[in-house]
């Protein structure tokens, strides 16, 4: 695959590089398609959220290792009527006892409920989320991370000045061919948030 080739030139770079990346200060995560399945027709209910092979064992092990993690998530189902907050309320729910059983919390879920008509600053690719989540952890944009399966996490991102990291998961498979000739070549592309987790920890990221 491209991007295993990409990745493999870089990891032989970063082996002659003498800066080596600092461990961020939080890790922001996408939730549909990154923490838990997507699907076209929207997460609407607790029978809907499953999560990714992996995806609460990376959690754990970022957290374990002194990342604070947050998520944002835009969910205009909210807006269009699909589900309620206290459906969201309930998968959380199930995330955060996931979570729990590992001594893990999330510092923040941000939410956008806005449709893309609304002009609201906070649904991806604008940055309001991530920057609501940047001023109030206390730390600055560098020393944070960005995980999602969309090119608009990435533009969102970008718009934040927060480094950003692509999966392949969810959406994101999808998202690498529809905007082929966009993403930058700085972004790097990984399978999924675990594989990503293993090269952070590994200090191959
Ligand atoms: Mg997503
Ligand atoms: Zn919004």
């Amino acid at each position: 695959m491209l991007t295993g080739i990409d990745r493999e030139r870089m990891s032989i770079q970063q082996i002659g590089s003498a800066t080596k990346r600092p461990t961020p200060g939080m890790v922001i995560l996408d939730r549909d398609g990154v923490i838990n399945y997507d699907s076209d027709h929207y997460i609407r209910s607790l029978q809907d959220w499953i999560p990714i092979p992996g995806s609460i064992e990376a959690i754990v092990r970022l957290a374990q290792s002194g990342m604070r993690i947050a998520v944002a998530s835009n969910q205009s189902g909210l807006g269009r009527g699909f589900f309620k907050v206290r459906d969201l309320n309930r998968m959380h729910g199930r995330l955060l006892d996931l979570l729990a059983r590992h001594q893990v919390s999330l510092e923040v879920i941000a939410l956008c409920p806005h449709l893309p008509g609304d002009q609201c600053d906070c649904r991806k690719p604008a940055p309001g989320m991530l920057q609501h989540i940047l001023q109030t952890s206390g730390l600055s944009a560098g020393q944070c991370v960005y995980i999602g399966d969309s090119f608009r996490d990435w533009q969102a991102a970008e718009r934040a000045g927060i480094p950003f990291v692509h999966v392949l998961s969810g959406k994101g498979a999808r998202e690498l061919q529809k905007h082929a000739d966009d993403w930058p070549a700085s972004v790097q592309h990984y399978s999924d948030l675990e594989q990503w987790s293993l090269a952070l920890l590994a200090g191959r990221w």
